[in-house]
């Protein structure tokens, strides 16, 4: 069946669950409800990007286009495959910051050419389908969009302690909270700073609102997800869909599997666990948006909590351990709201 599919994505969480994703349409794991022909929209978290050495790097955005046209490091999960890393080493003998920032000889080209057009005075929607003609185009054709969530400016940054700041904190990019300090201090504050006054990139309001189906899948709820949602437009158009809104939990028993979730929900006061995430999200019924949410099947307990708030749980493996795995939770997201 041609149906239409918009996933809300971060980096790698959600790059990977749109792997088997695509694996389960094409494999005809998701069949009958879904095959081949369906087209799916993703509309990615811009607010991790920075810039850096004058490039404009969208870490996120880059993570989706590599893992999907096959060019991802499949160990780092992020950056290109046979990397090498002169440029880093020489910036680094010069003694210039930062030098924590991982930018490898390939993944500059792609970064150059997306800050030669951006100076051109192209939006990064733009540039992003310009990109995407070399990594996505050849392999998916025009059944794989790739959107950021917006063309402004937004950044995630962080507020953590600092004796030696007169404020006693001190506030530093949301990547070098990750990166460089491997969100291993408590992050006191978040701000996401142009987030209020940014608007959807062309495109992502009508993927949002008109898709069959739109997922969340597992990624960081706050700093990913959240962010998409805050852009203003995109939780009015989930709220006025008439097509239903299922998301994955990246919360597996009380932790997440990677990245920072715990260290984002502690920061914004959201209890660490698939229920709290749900809750966080709410029922569409309630002025939430979701109709929908998967938890682990460790995690089966919390099922009849979700369920008490007006949202659809089932309790399935929620491991992307390969393709397959991933495509019978794309199936059972399908299920649940099917
Ligand atoms: P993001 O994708 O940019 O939000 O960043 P990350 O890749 O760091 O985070 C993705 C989120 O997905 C994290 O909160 C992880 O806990 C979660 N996650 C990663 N792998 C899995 C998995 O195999 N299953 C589930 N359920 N969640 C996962
Ligand atoms: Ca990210």
């Amino acid at each position: 069946m041609h149906m239409n599919i918009t996933v809300l994505s971060g980096g790698m969480g959600g790059a990977k669950f749109l792997q088997g994703l695509l694996h389960g349409l094409s494999s005809g794991a998701l069949a009958p409800a879904t095959g081949p022909e369906t087209r799916v929209t993703v509309v990615a978290n811009t607010a991790d990007d920075i810039w850096v050495h004058g490039l404009k790097v969208c870490p996120d955005l880059d993570t989706v286009m590599y893992t999907l046209g096959d060019g991802i490091d499949p160990g780092r999960g992020w950056g290109r495959r046979d990397e090498t890393w002169s440029a880093k080493a020489e910036l680094a003998a010069y003694g210039v910051e930062p030098t924590w920032f991982g930018l490898g000889d390939r993944d500059i080209a792609t970064h150059l050419v997306r800050t030669q057009l951006i100076e051109a005075g192209y939006p990064l929607s733009a540039i992003t389908r310009r990109l995407c003609d070399r990594w996505l185009t050849p392999g998916y054709g025009d059944r794989l969009r790739l959107l950021p969530m917006t063309d402004d400016r937004v950044e995630t940054h962080v507020a953590i302690a600092d004796d030696s700041a007169p404020s006693g904190k001190r506030v530093i990019h949301f990547q070098e909270y990750w990166v460089r300090l491997r969100a291993e201090v408590p992050a006191d504050a978040l701000a996401f700073v142009g987030l209020d006054t940014s608007t959807p990139a062309p495109g992502v309001v009508e993927a949002v609102r008109d898709a069959d189906l739109v997922i969340l899948p597992p990624s960081n709820p706050v700093v990913s997800v959240g962010t998409i949602l805050g852009v203003p437009g995109i939780r009015d158009a989930l709220q006025a869909r008439t097509g239903p809104v299922v998301g994955v939990s990246p919360i597996v028993g009380d932790h997440h599997i990677r990245g920072m979730a715990e260290q984002m929900l502690t920061s914004i006061g959201v209890e660490v666990s698939a229920a709290g995430v749900a809750g966080h999200f709410g029922a569409r019924s309630t002025g939430g948006i979701l109709d929908g949410w998967l938890v682990d099947t460790c995690d089966s307990v919390l099922v009849e909590r979700v369920e008490a708030l007006g949202i659809r749980c089932a309790a399935v493996p929620l491991m992307m351990t390969d393709n397959d795995a991933t495509a019978a939770m794309a199936r059972a997201a399908l299920e649940l709201v099917g």
